[in-house]
């Protein structure tokens, strides 16, 4: 199979890759031609995976297509963009016309659930991986960027984090329990939902916001770098994913929640009078702390104690004396 016989049948031919009225000119040519509507601004980010570093080297290309760009989108909705196409750079060891179904189809399938249009790509021969780099659009001055967090403002979580974590050792067969509770984590990590619509609603609410891909903790770290201020996150505040609590013990659910990453829920700053509207909409969403002036963040137990984990310590929180 040649390379074009590859594109034409794989992705040209793809629901994800027809014309859209929303895409001025999509795959097929040298460039697509994105036209935001007056008053728009682009949103661009681009993510590459890579086998053995970011997926396992064996693994289903429809879970592989959906997650890529599952991915990738998220940043989108972190941003509160609307999204609008992407683009697929795809370096293949062979060509496994089987594998290579499964993937177009679950990259479709997480296209369509996104409402992203696949609008062109490279393709070439190498160790597997693939560079995804999708576009959005949101109203100028309205995207939520991680700089405008300001002390007094809730710290907030779209979900239970840490599912993904937890998925891992059942996604590697270091465990081999089965059941209702596996597959939700398995399903977490494989086919995460980009929280598109909660990154629409907090479009002139949130200060600051971003997708947890690194873990709570690093990713929190973020914000208050980016807007120089201290994140304060109360450990009894953390929502508790029902499954973590039936496959993990109570210590490595909350090492899980605050260090793992993949989750792919957002992580926003709020001020406190948007709350009750945001909730009412979107009832997973979890205040786990607050902004206070200062820098880096900051683990509270109950009572206010500094119980902040060792950098680096996955699964051992040491109390700072
Ligand atoms: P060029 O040589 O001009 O870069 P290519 O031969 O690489 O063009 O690709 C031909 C067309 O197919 C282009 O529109 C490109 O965007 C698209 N394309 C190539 N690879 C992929 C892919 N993996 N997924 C989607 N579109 C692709
Ligand atoms: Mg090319």
């Amino acid at each position: 199979m040649t390379e074009f016989e590859l594109i034409r049948r794989y992705f040209a031919a793809a629901r994800c890759a027809q014309p859209r009225k929303d895409i001025a000119l999509g795959l097929g040519d040298d460039c697509a031609l994105l036209m935001p509507r007056p008053g728009e601004q682009l949103a661009i980010s681009t993510d590459t995976l890579t086998a053995g570093v970011h997926f396992p080297e064996v693994c289903d290309g429809f879970l592989l297509g959906q997650r890529a760009l599952a991915v990738s989108a998220s940043d989108l909705a972190a941003m509160g963009a609307a999204p609008l196409g992407f683009t697929l750079a795809l370096t293949l060891p062979d060509v496994d016309p089987g594998w290579l179904e499964r993937f177009a189809q679950g990259l479709d399938h997480m296209a369509a659930a996104c409402g992203l249009a696949l609008i062109g790509g490279d393709t070439t021969r190498g160790p597997l991986s693939l560079t995804l780099t999708v576009f959005g659009s949101v109203p100028h001055m309205q995207a939520l960027t991680r700089s405008g967090a300001q002390p007094g403002n809730l710290l907030c979580v779209g979900g239970a984090p840490g599912e993904a974590g937890g998925a891992l050792p059942f996604v590697l067969g270091q465990r081999q329990e089965r059941g209702a509770y596996v597959d939700t984590l398995v399903a977490r990590y494989w086919s995460p939902a980009p929280q598109f619509e909660l990154g629409l609603a907090l479009r002139g609410r949130a200060t600051a916001a971003l997708d947890i891909s690194d873990g709570l903790l690093a990713d929190c770290g973020h914000i208050a770098a980016a807007s120089n201020v201290k994140l304060i996150i109360e450990n009894e505040r953390l929502p508790v994913s029902p499954a973590l609590a039936a496959l993990f013990e109570p210590e490595q659910i909350r090492s899980l929640a605050m260090s793992a990453g993949d989750d792919y829920l957002l992580a926003f700053t709020l001020p406190a009078q948007y709350l009750k509207s945001l909730q009412a909409d979107f009832p997973q969403v979890g205040v786990i702390g607050r902004v206070a002036s200062g820098q880096g963040v900051q683990v509270q137990d109950a009572i206010g104690r500094d119980v902040t984990p060792l950098r680096g310590g996955y699964q051992h929180f040491a109390m700072k004396p």
